[in-house]
């Protein structure tokens, strides 16, 4: 294992002029002109500051939202005009993609290669989210004479989106994207780790000519997001995080009864069977569950090995661990970035010490590399058993557990006792095995001979404590309509 820690640029533009609200069309700093710093995890400096809204703000973006919503002025433009919209932002996305880019690995800390992706993903996700508009159909109900009758799909409201640190630029765009391509207003609050991306977003809505108050982008810590939540003007509340909060959320969102889409927290298992292919597996359940240093809710974090190849994996696992390089994103080498901040270090070590205290065995890493920026490198416990707490919580670090199964059966037993149920990988050359085991694995997403692709068109989100509702694809439809029925005398 290498490390290397320089870093260039060092701050972002916000470090000049703190980013601003995005209210009703305006971009504003806080009526009490509180702002917050963004830290970079990799070396602890200050990269940028965003206005801190209070209540003032909350009420104000609320407000601005429900405005563009009732006045029609976004959802009754015609279909194709709004399509034009959500490609106009894809387009000015694609055209600052490398400021994002910068930002993302200043204020995230991630790889370069992640943050590219993550650029790709938000744009793919405008692209796709703007075929929609010109393609959602009603439906004509079965009655029988002298009834007719027709059910329509119509915008919910205002929707609030609460998003996480993990993928800076894409989060804020999967919940606007839907939310504005079926009719609805949005206000946005972005992580208050990563908000430089949203303040960037914040413009390029405004240059794209979105109307004003139909998007909305605030900026604060957690009690912001919980204001929103509390909101009686806000209809629908998408959030993205733990699955703590997502509780808190549903909760809350229940006094007014709001519609609530949650996708949360994971510890999803990865099957590899003795007659897989390694050459493939390996590399696959490394980058399933090292991807942006472990900080991805579907990475695939107990990984369960048929037994006579347990070692074997295991030994495969720890060479190319210490071939990986941990340190800058924008060092090209490097695979492993630091954690987002030193929240997060304390959480991830912490576990790796229950790890030890509960009896794993610690193959490779383990310990804090440095002692400036949060930087954990790849860590792998093997002889694990699936009732320890290194399986059973979701760690949110570079760390995979790997835990040995007997048959098809007992994997399937171990791989299913779990809270959660987000993703689930699967390697295996015999066909039949890989429809059996997907159909009876409980998690949103099965993937096969791989681990992590996903495709716009694609339902994701979680079974069990994983989440509530699906997002992508037709599943969006869903989650961002309400469905009206019409029913005539003729
Ligand atoms: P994590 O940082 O582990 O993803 P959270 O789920 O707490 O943790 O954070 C995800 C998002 O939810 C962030 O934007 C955060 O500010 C917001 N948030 C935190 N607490 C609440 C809450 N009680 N109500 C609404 N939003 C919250």
């Amino acid at each position: 294992m290498t490390t290397t820690m320089t870093s260039t640029p060092t701050t972002t533009k916000y470090l000049q002029q703190p980013g601003r609200h995005l209210i009703g069309g305006e971009l504003v700093a806080s009526a009490s002109g509180e702002t917050f710093d963004v830290l970079n995890p990799a070396t602890e400096e200050c990269v940028g500051s965003v206005a801190k809204a209070g209540q003032y703000e909350v009420d104000a973006a609320v407000s601005a939202a429900r405005r563009a919503f009732d006045d029609g002025r976004w959802s009754t433009l015609a279909p194709a005009q709004r399509e034009a919209s959500l490609h106009k932002l894809a387009d000015l996305i694609a055209a600052h993609a490398q400021d994002f880019i910068n930002q993302d690995v200043l204020e995230n800390g991630m790889p370069l290669p992640f943050a590219e992706w993550e650029l790709a993903k938000a744009e793919g996700v405008l692209r796709y989210f703007a075929g929609w508009p010109t393609k959602l159909y009603g439906q004509v109900n079965p009655v029988a004479p002298p009834l007719f009758s027709y059910s329509l799909r119509q915008p919910i409201g205002v929707c609030a989106g609460i998003t996480p640190w993990n993928a800076p630029v894409a989060n804020p765009i999967v919940k606007i994207a839907p939310a504005l391509a079926f009719g609805n207003t949005v206000v946005i609050k972005p992580a208050e780790q990563t908000p430089l991306a949203g303040a960037l977003i914040a413009e390029l809505c405004l240059e794209a000519g979105i109307p004003d108050g139909v998007v909305n982008i605030i900026h604060g810590p957690g009690d912001v997001g919980a204001a929103l939540v509390a909101h009686p003007e806000v209809d629908k509340i998408a959030f993205t995080g733990s699955t703590a909060t997502g509780k808190r959320i549903q909760a809350k969102a229940a006094e007014t009864l709001k519609r609530v889409t949650l996708e949360l927290g994971g510890k999803s298992p990865n099957l590899i069977f003795a007659d897989a292919d390694l050459e493939a597996a390996i590399p696959g359940a490394l980058l399933g569950a090292f991807s942006n240093s472990g900080q991805i809710c579907f990475a695939g974090t107990r990984l369960f090995v048929e037994r006579p190849i347990h070692d074997t994996v295991v030994d495969a696992l720890v060479g190319a661990s210490q071939q990986m390089t941990v340190g800058s994103g924008f060092d090209p080498a490097v695979q492993l970035g630091p954690l987002v901040s030193d929240e997060q270090l304390a959480r991830v070590l912490n576990y790796i010490e229950r790890g030890q205290a509960e009896g794993a065995e610690l193959a490779i890493g383990g310990a804090r590399l440095g002692e400036r920026g949060y930087f954990v490198p790849p860590t792998v416990f093997s002889g694990a058993t699936n009732a320890m707490t290194i399986a059973r919580d979701e760690i949110f670090g570079p760390v995979i557990t790997v835990i040995p199964f007997d048959d098809e059966r007992d994997a399937l037993k171990q791989a299913n006792d779990s809270d959660y149920g987000l993703g689930a990988g699967i390697w295996t050359r015999d066909v039949s095995r890989a429809h059996r085991v997907a159909e009876a694995i409980r998690s949103g997403v099965v993937w096969v001979n791989t681990y992590g692709d996903m495709a716009d068109s694609v339902p994701f989100g979680g079974f069990k404590q994983s989440g509530l509702g699906r997002e992508f694809g037709e599943s969006a439809a869903h989650a961002y309509t309400e469905t009206k029925s019409v029913v005539m005398k003729l």
